[in-house]
């Protein structure tokens, strides 16, 4: 079949919308109709070059819509379901999926950077060529084949915009505060990055009880957002961060620092922000290759806790559904999250406006 697609000739330059063909689901795999697909950083990581990835491919990794077709032996999602995309799909067997860390399934991951389902061939293709497959997902397009452990059902009654933002944001950033550094009633939480992910994370302490919530951003137009999504405080990002978080916490620094940008020097900063015994959780993705210097006498004397993140240590099929009903008992804000809707050719748009630093995320709606 053939299907619309914003794909990424090649590192530093403009995604493309054009015509690709697209070949039927294979054993296991699910032909999507997407309906939304956000526009998150990590896909523009690809576009600047910091992470790696073979090309041509389409972008998007946000995505949610309507199972059209599926491939035989698929037994997780029927047709007409509504369906969130997982990008970190988890087998269920292997040595991480038994130890309750599906996050970090290590079965899908070489086809996933490959850009190829898992047989090891991708389904997308232009003039007769290969066209790879971000996460094994390509949500800019309006249709996707992805791997039928990708699909996570759920309920008819939630928005698919909306929904599309749990495959990425929503879970990476309300499962850093369920899971990676729970966060407990009465806690004071320092959120460094008020983006898509963010905000995220500052809704997420605001559900877990947290007490005093600091949101840092560069942005004076964040300000008012982290406030709508939990925020007791405001900073920012300057001189006197470190010394303002000291008198919001007892001069002690915080039980939890989520940093969500993933800038080295911002993360080293950011360990300041923690409490002795405190925990500083590194959400943010930072470019892959760069380094960190923390300083380890302080980490020992202090029993600093610095950890890694990563989608929100969430189990995707237990918890976008989990996620979504908060959403319906006005617990998660999820509409609040979009501040512009797209089309598909105004992809290259929608980037601009992320990189300006003002909105919290953008949505492609096809
Ligand atoms: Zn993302
Ligand atoms: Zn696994």
């Amino acid at each position: 079949m053939k299907t619309q697609a914003a794909f990424l000739p090649a590192p530093q330059q403009r995604l493309v919308v054009d015509e690709l063909t697209l070949d039927p689901p294979a054993d296991g795999e699910v032909l999507v109709r997407l309906a939304a697909s956000g526009v998150c950083h990590s896909d523009y990581h690809l576009i600047s070059g910091t992470t790696k990835h073979p090309m041509p491919a389409v972008l998007g990794h946000e995505g949610a819509g309507v199972v059209e077709a599926v491939g035989t032996g698929v037994r997780h999602v029927r047709v007409g379901d509504h369906v969130v995309l997982n990008w970190a799909p988890a087998c269920g067997i292997c040595f991480y999926c038994q130890r309750d860390k599906p996050n970090l399934c290590e079965t899908f991951t070489g086809p996933i950077w490959a850009g190829v389902m898992l047989n090891g061939t991708p389904r997308l293709h232009r003039n007769g060529q290969p066209v790879y497959h971000y996460c094994g997902l390509a949500t800019f397009a309006q249709y996707a084949v992805v791997p039928q452990e990708s699909c996570i059902p759920v309920r008819r009654d939630a928005p698919l915009k909306v929904a599309a933002l749990v495959g990425c944001a929503v879970a990476t950033g309300v499962g850093a505060t369920l899971y990676s550094s729970p966060v407990r009633p009465g806690d004071s939480v320092v959120v460094v990055g008020c983006g898509g992910v963010g905000l995220n994370i500052l809704q997420g302490a605001a559900l877990c009880g947290a007490q005093t919530i600091i949101a840092i951003d560069s942005s004076p137009a964040k300000m008012e957002l982290a406030r709508q999504f939990g925020a007791t405080h405001t900073l920012l990002a300057g001189d006197q961060t470190l010394a303002t978080i000291r008198d919001l916490t007892g001069g002690r620094g915080a039980d939890h620092v989520f940093e969500a940008i993933g800038i080295p020097s911002v993360q080293e900063a950011s360990l300041d922000y923690a409490r002795p015994g405190g925990t500083l959780a590194l959400v943010g993705l930072a470019p892959m290759g760069s380094a960190t210097n923390f300083p380890s006498a302080i980490i020992t004397r202090q029993e600093k806790v610095v950890k890694g993140s990563y989608y929100g240590t969430v189990n995707s099929p237990r918890d976008f559904p989990m996620l979504l009903d908060l959403y319906a008992a006005g617990k998660l804000k999820l509409d609040e999250l979009i501040s512009k809707e797209y089309t598909l050719d105004q992809v290259n748009e929608a980037f601009d406006a992320m990189l300006t630093g003002n909105v919290a995320r953008g949505v492609i709606v096809f």
